[in-house]
């Protein structure tokens, strides 16, 4: 889930491994660190906190090889002792994710009388390759071996007291990207970090390892030399820069209308690229956090436009359960990254059972992108920003084109697909406008509470969990939502005077189900923020404040929803002056089980 970077070239390695870095914060903020060879001795520099935290340590020295880390702790506290890089031996070595037999292997390593400095996984995983070094010098056939011994994710670069000229890179689980310009090459967990310098770069799959010298690059598998093809980043880079707002995520809901409006615009002009997933008799959804939000509702919108039964799942839980997989099921798989570790295990668990795979993801070669059966790209280019916002309504996007495209078999008809095409093509400016009015006022209101409530049915209550999310996420507010018609079995008890409840009615059949328990929670003291469709009528005491939303067709309708709702939680969170980008805690990428 960290981020990794190293650099082998002619330019002074340090600034560009802290730049790295920087750029790839937003990946894991624990603590950071930096091993570059000085005279030929390594130099290890690492603090917790922030990368600032480093730089404040880092002396004149300049190195031509370095490789450096931001973490995300998994074992071990936060704290300089935990962070990367680690040095055991003639090794030294930084690390993305879970060693999950290090204890076994700990264990062994002290018996032979290795001492270990911290609690990480990583520590061992640097013992181990010191060990299997003693025994063999070649350091191909060491890691070679590696691989067969180090179970569960990890993303490694490793230089070698005794090989000062080289980076060595492994993969399983996690990404690694090396790229090269002019002056030199890089290796890095997140396109991100290379961007400053260059655009081209090789995508590291399992079981290879790269061989990175300052004016070469080699790739082996299996003991065997072998090419690969060079890939060119073709986003616009200024996806990846901030562009004069204060917080990515700002900058990223801001993108909205245009990330929208590009995908619609080839999508509806060439729905042929839709699946037409109506051939299957079940149909699974399989995502974590807001990508299962967005399955919710994809859930919904399938179910009510193709008339097709749909379930949805964690993905952490997925593959422990009973699915009842074949070959006339098809599991769609949502994740941003395509690198999210429960999502890729319910993939291969659901090629195993020999069902049909869709991902939906927004990084091309990502795993989930290689090896679903059919991939659709949301190209939201880069999102930076922790809490998602654009990758999330492009989701929600796509699984509203599926269900559309299979609606138009299902009895759309003609009347209603001309009002639904003239919903898509409005979209765009309608999130203009919702992007146009002030919800500050609001989320002052909110800041200063312990506590929050959301609440809506169906597809209003699915759009309510992602709002509840997003303020959770960088506001640190409490927030639970609940099916509008549940609160009274039970949640209703912690309703008191001002407790600010927000309320989502966007479905016309249920609205005025929603609206009396509105009244329940108002009659109890509740301070209301509604969010409501224009044309469902409320009477104005059932809310203290109020926001509309156009009257979109409900295909469409919570991608413009959810807009009061992400910058509600940004408001919030920026009124309590929080670190919007970088919320405690989380980490861009979930790549850990
Ligand atoms: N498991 C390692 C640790 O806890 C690496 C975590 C990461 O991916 O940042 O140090």
């Amino acid at each position: 889930m960290c981020g990794i970077i190293g650099y082998n070239g002619k330019q002074n390695a340090i600034p560009i491994i802290i730049n790295g870095l920087k750029n790839l914060e937003y990946r894991g903020y624990d603590s950071a660190g930096i091993a570059y060879f000085y005279k030929d001795k390594i130099k290890i520099i690492k603090e917790k906190g922030r990368i600032s935290e480093l730089e404040k340590l880092l002396d004149n020295s300049e190195s031509n090889i370095a490789i450096g880390h931001t973490r995300w702790a998994t074992h071990g506290e936060p704290s300089r002792r935990n962070s990367h890089p680690h040095k055991v031996g003639n090794v030294t070595i930084v690390h993305n994710g879970i060693i999950e037999n290090y204890a076994t292997l700990k264990e062994k390593l002290e018996q032979v009388g290795y001492k270990f400095q911290s609690e990480t996984d990583t520590e061992v995983a640097a013992a181990v390759i010191d060990y299997e070094n003693k025994k063999e010098k070649d350091k191909l056939k060491v890691l070679e071996k590696i691989e067969s011994i180090l179970k569960g994710s990890y993303a490694l670069l490793i230089i070698f007291q005794d090989e000062p000229n080289t980076i060595y890179a492994l993969r399983e689980g996690s990404p690694l990207i090396v790229a090269m310009n002019n002056d030199g090459n890089f290796i890095a967990s997140d396109i991100p970090a290379i961007l400053d310098y260059t655009k081209d770069y090789y995508l590291l799959e399992e079981k290879e390892i790269a061989v990175v010298k300052m004016d070469n690059i080699k790739f082996f598998k299996e003991g065997k030399e072998i090419q690969k093809e060079l890939l060119t980043f073709k986003y616009d880079t200024s996806s990846a820069k901030k562009d004069g707002y204060p917080y990515f995520m700002l900058k990223e809901i801001y993108e909205q209308p245009k990330v929208i409006k590009n995908f619609l615009d080839y999508y509806l002009n060439n729905m042929e690229l839709i699946p037409d997933i109506g051939k299957y008799h079940k149909i699974h959804i399989v995502a974590c956090g807001s990508a299962y939000h967005a399955g919710l509702i994809g859930n919904y919108l399938l179910e009510e436009y193709g008339d097709v039964e749909v379930t949805t799942y964690v993905a952490s839980e997925y593959r422990y359960k009973k699915n009842f997989l074949d070959s006339k099921t098809l599991v769609i798989l949502i994740s941003q990254s395509g690198e999210t570790a429960d999502t890729i295990a319910s993939l291969r668990l659901a090629k195993e059972m020999r069902s049909k795979t869709l991902g939906i993801v927004n990084v091309l070669g990502s795993t989930i992108a290689r090896e679903a059966d059919e991939v659709i790209f949301i190209n939201a280019g880069c999102e930076i920003a922790v809490a998602t916002t654009k990758a999330y309504t492009l989701q929600v996007l796509t699984l509203s084109l599926i269900a559309f495209k299979l609606g138009l078999k299902k009895g759309i008809t003609k009347e209603d697909k001309d009002e639904l095409l003239k919903d898509y093509k409005n979209l765009p400016e309608e999130i203009e406008k919702m992007l146009e009015l002030n919800y500050k006022p609001y989320a002052k209101k909110i800041a200063k509470k312990k506590n929050v409530f959301f609440i809506g049915r169906l597809i209003d209550y699915y759009i309510s969990l992602e709002g509840s999310l997003k303020l959770k996420e960088i506001s640190y507010i409490h927030s639970e939502t609940y099916p509008a018609g549940e609160l009274k079995h039970g949640t209703i008890s912690l309703i008191e005077e001002g407790t600010p409840v927000v309320a989502i009615i966007t479905d016309k059949k249920i609205a005025s189900k929603t609206i009396s328990n509105i009244k329940e929670v108002k009659a109890r003291g509740a301070y209301t923020l509604v969010i409501k469709r224009k044309e469902i009528e409320v009477s104005n005491d059932i809310y203290d404040d109020l926001i509309e939303v156009e009257n979109l067709s409900d295909l469409i309708l919570s991608i413009l929803t959810i807009i009061p709702l992400q910058l509600l939680a940004y408001h919030t969170a920026d009124t309590l002056g929080y670190d919007i980008d970088k919320p405690r805690n989380l980490a861009k990428s979930v790549t850990v089980e």
